[in-house]
């Protein structure tokens, strides 16, 4: 078992929206196909697509992993299925520790696109492999999930905000996030206030992502004061993801939960990220990507680094939402599942037939990860 062609393409996101941190007008992502000589199977396709805010790596895909997975003269595992494991010790030949960075971006890509191969080569969806494999044939009947959205746009303002988060509501989902940080504390509690109107005004139900806007602790403190009457359901990413003493001095200044983790990209970030960080096992929630963070592989590792810990795997709330993250929530059993829910959005949804109700969703049936049940997304992959 082999592969037989690899082939990449930086796809556009272009789009209105941003928040405190970057624009979406100019954002990129690799959609990636693999071939593989499955055998008797013959030629199964395994595609992967990026997740959001890290841009397409079509030269470190093309010049280093591209190059080194064409060359692995065998992927076949124990079981006789295609092993994603041995191809990804084939990516990291020759790459030094640290330095994760886009790197982990561009193999996690490649990664997906394997995994989503190796499930066709079995024909079962891409969460039962994954439950198989690393998790003693446990997953989620049900998968959290929660909408993701509130972002930023050139003309819009808190009615449009309700009009968006009402429509997720109608969707579906119990929990929202939204956008905070780009402007004044006053223009945050307006916004935090014009969704709490729409959700019982139950703080419980609404995350508040602030997208690293804080530089000091007199700017989380400030936050921290205005945002706790709210009682949030968290509130994400509130400094420089490296600033484990910002980060530490807010934990101890803020009872509510604090989420973090979307911009490290390894096991060993992680760690750090644990160690020294002032994270509580006990409500703070951990959002590492693994697709912008080597793939599963990697990601079980952080799993078993956290299990080996005080943590429990619910803490885990990968970023993003893309279709990879729904498999690895659901065959994993992590926390929950981030939806971009704007239908428009090209990574907005989920898979065609899979039901949201009550803040949870179906189990899709497809084998792999099933992009060619994701309306907009396959339009884009069935090119490349
Ligand atoms: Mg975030």
């Amino acid at each position: 078992m082999r592969i037989k062609n690899i082939r990449e393409r930086p796809i556009s996101l272009s789009d209105p929206m941003s928040n405190a941190g970057i624009s979406y007008l100019h954002m990129t992502a690799s959609a990636v196909a693999i071939d593989i000589d499955a055998g008797e199977k013959g030629i199964v396709t395994g595609y992967g697509f990026s997740s959001v805010g890290r841009y397409a790596q079509s030269g470190l895909i093309a010049e280093r992993f591209a190059p080194r997975l064409m060359a692995c003269e065998e992927l076949e595992g124990a079981d006789g299925g295609l092993d994603p494991v041995r191809a990804w010790a084939s990516m990291m030949t020759n790459e030094k520790a640290g330095g994760d960075g886009d790197r982990a971006g561009a193999i996690g890509v490649l990664d997906m696109a394997l995994w989503d191969a190796a499930a066709k080569i079995e024909g079962m969806p891409l969460w039962q492999l994954l439950s198989e494999r690393f998790n003693e044939q446990k997953y989620h009947k049900h998968v959290p999930v929660y909408a993701t959205g509130g972002h930023y746009y050139p003309d819009g303002d808190v009615n449009a905000l309700m009009e968006e988060v009402k429509g997720y509501l109608d969707q579906g989902f119990k929990t929202i996030k939204i956008k905070c940080g780009q402007n004044d504390i006053a223009d945050d509690c307006a916004r935090i206030e014009a969704a709490l109107s729409l959700l019982d005004y139950d703080g419980s139900r609404l995350a508040v992502d602030v997208n690293c806007m804080c530089s000091t602790s007199r700017e989380t403190q400030e936050m921290a004061d205005a945002y706790s009457p709210f009682k949030l359901a968290w509130i994400e990413e509130p400094g420089h993801p490296h600033d484990f003493e910002l980060l530490t001095a807010l934990t101890k200044y803020y009872d509510g939960p604090i989420a973090t983790g979307e911009n490290l990209f390894s096991m060993s970030e992680t760690y750090n990220l644990l160690s020294y960080g002032g994270l509580r096992s006990d409500r703070d929630l951990v959002q590492v990507d693994p697709a912008l963070s080597y793939g599963i592989f990697e990601y079980t590792r952080i799993i078993a680094l956290m299990e080996a810990g005080k943590w429990s795997r619910s803490q885990l709330v990968p970023h993003a939402g893309h279709l990879l993250a729904y498999h690895a929530v659901a065959g994993l059993q992590l926390g929950a599942h981030e939806i971009a829910a704007r239908p428009d959005f090209l990574l907005g949804g989920l898979h065609d037939g899979v039901e949201i109700a009550d803040g949870e969703g179906t189990l899709p049936q497809s084998s792999g990860i099933g992009f060619e049940t994701h309306g907009k997304l396959w339009e884009v992959l069935k090119t490349v």
